[in-house]
């Protein structure tokens, strides 16, 4: 006998996420991890953590880190909201904040976790194609919608947008959420996070796992008006109440805590970012201006589909995006400098 249940399934195609391929030669530049361990007060935090403790539960108000990302800003408690990475925060948001029965815009070359949270949540979205130099254009923000967001700097291509052009956005979008994803703006960028004191309806995201090298952690965090925060934790305290566990509140405290350590590390991606940007175009490479941890190029010649399986057959890990205008372009991560002169040692030998 046919059965029905399946007609009720709430069907879904998932992100997928980056390759973690096992094993210690391979070079991984294919998910944006930072290459350098967290601050070293994470490390020491982790010594005093006592198993004992893990019989509680953890804070349902994550306060004890809510607090510190909100020192570290200069803000209230109140306008912090933190989660399981930034992608169980802008899950979040989608849940929250898009409700309407008009689309949420986005645009057509972006972070590829955005429509699988709207087809899940059956939230209307329309995509807005970047223009040729894979630029966003703030004019098609301008029409009437459900919602806006997008990253700055946009993934997987790398290329920033003025905090100019991010305000006449707001502009134009005071009736709805404006959402600017901020995983990668510690590599360069200038943070929309001054805008929410004049924008009550703007939230910016950001999170632990690029620039605090924690992405193991899952530390991510939305910040904006007390109003929106409250709402965010309304829906969250409806659906999970402890979605941090113990150990990601106290190292996260450490992790936010050591500036300097954060400085250098980005200095550091910053400058092997720039010097590898010059050896791949020496190499034919062509790729726009990134200010986040990663290279989004394509090789005059060969076919990126093919580099990419010759650099996985070397033990090095990229990202290749089979889709519509991307598929011929690689995203690289910015590793160490010796892990980057492997790289173009190994181009080399292949182009
Ligand atoms: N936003 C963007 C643009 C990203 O590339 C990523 C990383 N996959 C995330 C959010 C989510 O990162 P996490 O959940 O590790 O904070």
């Amino acid at each position: 006998m046919m059965r029905n249940w399946e007609d009720y399934v709430r069907k879904v195609t998932p992100y997928v996420p980056g390759e973690q391929p096992e094993g210690t030669d391979i070079i991984k530049l294919n998910t944006n991890e930072n290459p350098y361990p967290p601050a070293p007060g994470v490390q020491e935090r982790l010594k005093w953590l006592s198993a004992d403790s893990f019989r509680l539960y953890p804070e349902p108000d994550c306060k004890t880190l809510v607090r510190a990302i909100a020192k570290h800003y200069g803000l209230e408690s109140a306008q912090v909201f933190t989660g399981v990475g930034s992608d169980d925060v802008l899950a979040m948001i989608f849940l929250t904040f898009f409700n309407s029965e008009k689309p949420v815009f986005f645009p057509d070359i972006t972070y590829s976790f955005y429509d699988v949270w709207a087809e899940m949540l059956r939230i209307p979205y329309e995509t807005k194609a970047l223009d040729q130099d894979f630029l966003i254009r703030k004019e098609d923000y301008y029409e009437e919608n459900g919602g806006v967001i997008f990253p700055n700097p946009n993934a997987p291509t790398g290329i920033l947008m003025e905090l100019s052009e991010i305000e006449d956005i707001l502009l134009h979008n005071q009736d709805v959420i404006v959402v600017i994803d901020e995983a990668y703006i510690d590599f360069g960028g200038t943070s929309a996070l001054p805008l929410i004191e004049k924008y009550e309806n703007l939230l910016v995201v950001q999170t632990f796992s690029k620039s605090r090298s924690m992405a193991g952690m899952r530390i991510g965090y939305a910040m904006g008006n007390e109003k929106l925060i409250r709402f965010l934790n309304d829906v969250k305290y409806s659906f999970n109440s402890y979605t941090m566990n113990r150990a990601a509140l106290l190292l996260g405290v450490e992790a936010v805590q050591d500036g300097a350590y954060f400085e250098e590390c980005c200095r550091k991606i910053i400058n092997t970012r720039e010097r590898t940007k010059s050896e791949l175009s020496r190499l034919g490479f062509a790729f726009g201006d990134s200010k986040s941890n990663f290279i989004f190029a394509t090789h005059k010649s060969i076919p990126a589909e093919e580099i990419f399986e010759a650099l996985k057959k070397e033990k090095i890990y990229v990202r290749h995006f089979k889709k519509p205008r991307i598929e011929n372009y690689l995203r690289i991560s910015i590793g160490t400098d010796s892990e980057m002169e492997k790289l173009i040692h190994c181009l080399e030998r292949i182009l």
